[in-house]
């Protein structure tokens, strides 16, 4: 058992190790205090082997698993026995999800055979013929080429999955390295988790991902205040090796007052918070403005901070040729073009947040800095969500934090993260992309999208729809992506898209929407290597060993590709000589053992499971080179600087095409609040059809949808919708009733939990359900994509599938 440590107790362990601040410049690539345990010290006895493996879904952790295996079955998994309970040597203990890996590796669900759908069946009609790997890799290649002759090949395309996630060869599986090799197939940018953020970044920090922020561990030393801005660690990062520790840590820390801002009294703001403010969805810029108009009238902005480093703030700062009354400042006082002031009650009645709330908590803010407000991807998957991430960045450069220890960016918290050594695809001769999310639209009307209109890039637009789909460990189709009975319309005409293989090891809904369906392996049945993720300031990796062969007929995907590139001649350019294990050694001692000082060896790695390493340059404070010195470290936007009023996104507004625009389809230059169509206004009007704001959380018992099918963590985590107690009142509804919930999208039935965890006008679904549809049109899973729309957001054309509106009733 490890020692109980008190609040920064890990200062006196990092200090140990790295004498003076910074932290870690001494200490690393040092290894754990302690000699790893040899691997089975505990479990089962009279097992026949006990090897590493790792889960490899995308919670955004990754973590490793002892598998004990008798008689070829993997009998008993055992979590990290590694590290300890200190902040950057954390044991890395699998969440409850990891722990029932036998339920995923012998779950029923698993597919034994190739599947080919009955010849004059309808697509998703459910019936099926098993039939040879033979005859499923012939013709999965007679229809890939016949697409390419036909159409080309941006008619093919892999639709966005993440089952197996950030595993050196996994999550690859080799796929694009085959299309890649045949010419190419129609790309795409952007991701389902953070779509919005991800694009409008580059405007606001010139940084073309996400901006993150300072680490936990640096709140935890020079901290004074954290606050989670629709940020829930203790739910979306449950790994020990994650951020459910850190937080957990930062919770524990003497002087760090923490708050949580969510519709939800999320577990984070159970766990961790001091404050809890709980805005209406998609009104999160408006909460900023309320705050940013009392800082200015108390003059606690960081007016230094703004002219040196920042455009756009005030009409001094701004970029040449733009009118005068188009900045941030003007923006907030009422003398922009709007003439409305955002006192804090102008946003208390956008918001919900009281206007007493939002005032003191400006002046603490403005009082109490360092201030690390790290932003989760919530408010960015909204209609507006490019204006709700650029506005909660905005906030921390008002305030002056960026660049410092314990201040931050107003991105999500830091990390380390330097090893993304994966199977190396190739290029892909296709350079024309669509967002992640609009492949719904090319396939119905592909050669009808653009640049201005659709957002497609490296190319003014589309010459084709796409006629070839791959779905490969995911569970977009018939789940992740919005609306789900739309979806199904598009996919079920075989006019349009021609072709569907989707290639999992569990049979999805996904599954079921395909005309050829190919077994995977789980990670069990194969080798890999899995490095952290989102891990703060530890970073790790993982050895995956082939504990088990593979179950049934099924293969890992690496071998269905090598047996296609066979069919296509290619084989000697797609394995380079090389099987799965081959790889692994191959990426570890080439591109591993290289990057990080005192990597272990392929063959000690096996031995010892996991590697944890740091950053030789301390704790993560983000944009420290740029706070130093700005003129020798420039941002990659127009001017260099912090752009909050963006030239460029100005000049987009005027140019980009909305021809079918809705409320908020526009694109501002300022990161304003703009209210939505199925927005909180809208939900507010007197005469709502659909008054309730619905969100989908994620939650324990899945993974996005990985893990969905999982009896043990069903009966643990049940599927409920959440419901305030004054919406459940007025419709008489009370807690453990069925609900139906519904719009003009569909209907969903599901079990209600009456609780004062929500804000009254909001309810939230989990995410991810698997969808359960009955004769009648209504899902009995829970998949709150059932009731999600396909319209894209404006700059990103990215999915905000948190912009919902419906109504409830007793069913
Ligand atoms: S789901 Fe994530 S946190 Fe849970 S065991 Fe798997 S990798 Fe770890």
């Amino acid at each position: 058992m490890a020692p109980e440590i008190s609040r920064r107790s890990w200062l006196k362990w990092s200090g140990a190790v790295a004498g003076a601040t910074p932290l870690l410049t001494a200490c690393a690539p040092k290894q754990p205090t302690r000699e790893p345990l040899p691997i089975a010290t505990d479990g089962m006895a009279g097992v026949d082997k006990t090897v590493w493996s790792a889960c490899v879904v995308n919670c955004g952790s990754r973590c490793p698993l002892r598998l004990q295996v008798k008689d070829g079955a993997v009998v008993r998994v055992l979590p990290d026995n590694t590290g300890d309970d200190s902040l950057l040597n954390r044991q890395i203990r699998a969440c409850v999800r990891g722990r029932n890996m036998r339920q995923r590796i012998y779950n029923p669900d698993r597919i034994k055979t190739p599947l080919k759908r009955r010849e004059g069946t309808p697509r998703g009609g459910g019936q099926w013929d098993e039939i040879s790997w033979d005859e499923a890799l012939d013709l999965f290649a007679e229809k890939l080429k016949h697409t390419i002759d036909t159409y080309g090949n941006e008619a093919v395309f892999k639709v966005y999955g993440s089952g197996v996630w950030n595993a050196h060869l996994g999550t690859s599986g080799g796929w694009m390295k085959l299309f890649n090799l045949l010419g190419g197939s129609l790309g795409y940018y952007g991701n389902y988790s953070y779509s919005q953020i991800g694009t409008i970044t580059r405007f606001h920090y010139g940084n073309p991902d996400e901006q993150i922020s300072n680490s936990f561990e640096d709140s935890i030393e020079n901290g004074r205040m954290l606050v989670l801005w629709g940020n829930n660690p203790q739910e979306t990062r449950m790994s020990g090796g994650g951020l459910v520790f850190t937080s957990l840590e930062a919770a524990k820390t003497d002087g760090l007052r923490i708050v949580v801002i969510d519709p939800r009294y999320s577990e984070s703001a159970s766990l961790l918070a001091d404050e809890w403010i709980a805005p209406r969805p998609g009104t999160d810029a408006a909460l900023v403005a309320g705050i940013v108009h009392h800082l200015l009238a108390n003059d606690l902005h960081d007016q230094a901070f703004l002219d040196r480093y920042c455009v756009g703030f005030d009409e001094d700062h701004m970029p040449p040729g733009i009118p005068a009354g188009n900045s941030y400042r003007s923006y907030i006082e009422g003398s922009g073009p709007d003439k409305v002031e955002k006192t804090p009650d102008w946003a208390a009645a956008i918001t919900g947040v009281p206007a007493d709330v939002i005032r003191r908590f400006a002046l603490d803010l403005g009082r109490t800095k360092p201030v690390n407000i790290s932003q989760g991807w919530g408010p960015q998957r909204h209609a507006n969500g490019e204006n709700q991430a650029r506005a909660i960045y905005t906030l921390a450069n008002v305030l002056g934090q960026v660049g410092i220890p314990g201040g931050g960016t107003g991105g999500r918290e830091g990390y380390y993260w330097p090893l993304t050594s994966w199977f190396d695809d190739g290029k892909n001769p296709v350079k024309t992309q669509i967002s992640n999310f609009g492949w719904t639209d090319a396939i119905e009307r592909g050669p009808e999208m653009t640049a201005l209109r659709d957002g497609v890039r490296g190319a003014d637009r589309l010459k084709v729809g796409i006629k070839f789909m791959l779905e490969y460990g995911g569970n977009m189709l018939a789940s992740q992506h919005a609306d789900n009975n739309r979806t199904r319309e598009i996919l079920t005409d075989e006019t349009k898209c021609e072709f569907i293989c989707v290639v999992d090891n569990q049979f999805t809904g996904s599954a079921a929407l395909a005309d050829l369906v190919l077994p995977d392996t789980t990670t069990a049945e194969r080798w890999d290597l899995a490095p952290s993720e989102y891990t703060g300031d530890m970073a790790y990796l993982i050895m995956c060993e082939k504990a088990i062969d593979p179950l049934f007929d099924s293969r890992p995907a690496y071998e269905m590709v090598t047996g296609l590139a066979k069919r296509f001649g290619l084989e000697k350019e797609f394995t380079e000589g090389r099987d799965l294990e081959g790889w692994a050694r191959h990426i570890h001692e080439t591109k591993n053992v290289p990057a990080v000082p005192g990597m272990p060896s392929f063959d000690e790695l096996k031995k010892v499971g996991v590697h944890r390493y740091h950053s030789p340059d301390g704790l993560t404070v983000a944009l420290k080179e740029f706070r130093e010195d700005p003129e020798a470290n420039k941002l990659d936007t127009p001017s260099g600087k912090i752009e909050i009023f963006s030239s460029e996104l100005w000049e987009m507004s005027k140019t980009w095409e909305f021809p079918d625009a809705e409320r908020g389809d526009k694109i501002t230059a300022l990161p304003e609040h703009v209210a939505t169509w199925e927005g909180a206004e809208e939900a507010l009007e007197a005469d709502a059809k659909y008054p309730i704001q619905l969100i989908g959380h994620h939650f324990k018992q899945r993974t996005h949808s990985t893990y969905g099918n999982n009896a043990n963590l069903q009966e643990a985590h049940p599927q409920v919708l959440w419901l305030s107690q004054m919406d459940a009142q007025r419709r008489g509804i009370a807690d453990g009733d069925q609900v139906e919930i519904f719009n003009d999208r569909g209907r969903v039935q599901i079990e209600a939990r009456v609780t004062p965890r929500i804000m009254p006008g909001v309810a939230s679904l989990p995410q991810g359900a698997w969808m359960r549809m009955d004769a009648a049109g209504v899902d009995h899973g829970g998949s709150v994509n059932v009731l999600s729309r396909l319209h894209p957001t404006p700059v990103a054309k990215g999915n905000c599938q948190h912009t919902n509106l419906v109504e409830i009733k007793k069913a």
